[in-house]
């Protein structure tokens, strides 16, 4: 059971609802789809990753590919009220890939029209939309290659990630993911099939990207690669001084490009215990080089710091060599240098290593339990008082699952895309990827959402400067307040590309807009 339903909308049984629903079907079925319409029980179309929303669409399409979604949204448009959400792989949290009585367009189904077809000169893949990131790894390898920038979990679609940033540890030398494709095929709001890049159609490119679904549905991208690293060495140094954990990580992502730096750079907190999930355990790498509390200054808080660093390698470099670069490298940080792990292993290994996680979540129910999870971007100006405020104070007994703390570099993002983002050079992502058991062996989902809220509220208070990463909200003041001085932008974008508000209902940015074609009605 699901212990906390945020909105349960079932339709009621009223004959001029099913006449609209029969109405509906029939004008489907009209438009001759070469994919299909599941009007069905929609099953998993009315739930996502969240597991506290529950909203069913009156169909499910499977379309083939471009031409039947731009069908689907064009009598969409002539159609009083009706919505069309795209469906990526579900992995939102708090409905975003719903559409209440509308249709969620299955983006995963589209199996030829996601095909991926990898090129060598320049090096990059055109991908199909509802396309998982672990399938654009999975056909670039073969070919030495492999995408720059990528998301910690690759069971997400690549117009998923795309619609809000993608963002792990590369980001800080290759932005988001959102940085890296070149070429986009979008549906629009009109129901128009549009090739778009920097210089093309340029205003559509960048509306999508970090857009929420607002302007288009993205059904193809050409992402960027570069040559597959074959080995990477991964790291994970401990600090208990939060100001010296933010200098390391600070400087390690402001290192040169093409100089001697890591390739990825991420950071955690976890609880100064011998809690298995929140505490020291959480750290190891190799069960046969423990964590051991010795080495914990006993100057340490309820709370510590680790930073994740990973450097590319190849098979056959000697391990000699690695180790120098490595010490090299680890040289200019003041972690607690009795706290250093590092194992090797494959470079697709260590891209998939929370599919690990997560077949082990799953054989304990507590993948499939509620996820109130929050994102945010915190100002690098802010970060302190974040720590102190929220880590050691709100979280100081940890979240059971991972809280992610690590820097990124504001140049790498093109303020021309849709993302919103605080001020200053430097931002911290925060994630708080909570894994409770499901209630009652866990706390019940509504006291994680109340705690989440909570924080938000003390940094508000506190006059952090922060945005939602991955944001929700339910009224459009508060949407108007998340993009700031963008929102006249946003809000003209969507004007542009989707007038009537067809797209992304769940996001519950822009009301669905009435009018509709005289000859029609
Ligand atoms: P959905 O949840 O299906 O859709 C998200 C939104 O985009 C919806 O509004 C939907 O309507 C819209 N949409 C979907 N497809 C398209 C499309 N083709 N065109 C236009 N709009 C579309 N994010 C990170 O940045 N970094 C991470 O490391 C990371 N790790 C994660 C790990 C896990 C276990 C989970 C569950 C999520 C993680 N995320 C991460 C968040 C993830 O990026 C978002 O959930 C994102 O929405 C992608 O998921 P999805 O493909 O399932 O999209």
């Amino acid at each position: 059971m699901i212990a906390y339903l945020e909105r349960v909308s079932i339709p009621e049984p009223n004959n001029n609802e099913d006449d609209d629903v029969s109405l509906l079907r029939n004008s489907l079925e009209d438009l001759q789809l070469q994919g299909s319409i599941d009007y069905g029980p929609t099953g998993s179309a009315s739930k996502d990753f969240g597991g506290m929303q529950i909203t069913k669409p009156l169909a499910v399409i499977r379309p083939a590919g471009a031409e039947d979604i731009a069908k689907v949204i064009k009598l969409a448009s002539r159609l009083p009220n009706l919505t069309v959400a795209a469906r990526g792989n579900g992995h939102s949290i708090n409905g975003q890939a719903m559409a209440d009585r509308g249709l969620v367009i299955d983006m995963k189904s589209m199996e030829s029209y996601n095909k991926i077809e990898v090129r060598r000169h320049p090096p990059c893949a055109d991908v199909g939309g509802g396309a998982l990131w672990a399938d654009v790894l999975k056909c670039c390898v073969p070919f030495g290659l492999a995408p720059r920038s990528w998301t910690d979990y690759l069971d997400l679609t690549v117009g998923g990630t795309l619609s809000n940033a993608g963002v792990s540890g590369q980001a800080f030398r290759y932005g988001p993911q959102t940085e890296n494709v070149t070429e986009l095929e979008v549906v629009t709001g009109k129901g128009e099939i549009v090739t778009c890049t920097r210089n093309e159609n340029s205003q559509l490119f960048f509306s999508v990207l970090g857009g929420l679904g607002q302007f288009g549905i993205i059904t193809r991208a050409r992402v960027l690669l570069q040559p597959s690293p074959q080995m990477v060495r991964w790291i994970r140094v401990v600090y208990s001084e939060f100001s010296e954990f933010t200098r390391d990580a600070e400087l390690l992502v402001s290192q040169e490009e093409g100089g001697e730096s890591f390739d990825y750079v991420e950071g955690f907190v976890f609880v100064n215990s011998d809690d298995p999930v929140n505490g020291w355990a959480s750290v190891q790498l190799d069960p046969n080089h423990p964590f051991d509390p010795a080495g914990i200054p006993t100057s340490a808080g309820p709370v510590l710091y680790c930073l994740e660093l990973v450097l590319h390698h190849r098979e056959n470099d000697r391990p000699s060599s690695v180790n120098l670069v490595v010490d090299r490298l680890l040289g200019q940080l003041r972690f607690c240098k009795k706290l250093r792990f590092e194992v090797d292993l494959k470079y697709v290994e260590f891209l998939s290593r929370v599919k690990v996680a997560e077949q082990q979540a799953k054989a304990n129910g507590i993948w499939d339990a509620p996820h109130p999870w929050l994102n945010l971007f915190v100002s690098k100006r802010d970060i302190a008082d974040f720590d102190r405020l929220v880590f050691n104070t709100i979280l100081q007994h940890g979240i059971g699952g991972p809280i992610l703390v690590y820097p990124l570099l504001r140049s790498k993002w093109d303020s021309r895309a849709s993302v919103v983002l605080p001020e200053g050079d430097i931002f911290y992502l925060v994630a708080l990827l909570r894994f409770s058991p499901p209630y009652p062996k866990g706390p019940p989902a509504e006291d994680l959402v109340a705690q989440n809220r909570r924080i938000l509220h003390c940094c508000t208070r506190n006059g952090l400067d922060f945005k939602l990463y991955l944001p929700h909200y339910k009224s459009q003041d508060e949407w108007e307040q998340h993009f700031g001085d963008q929102w006249t932008r946003f809000k003209d974008r969507k004007a542009c590309f989707d007038p009537l508000a067809i797209l992304a209902p769940g996001q519950k940015i822009f009301p669905r807009n009435h009018h509709h074609h005289h000859h029609q009605s």
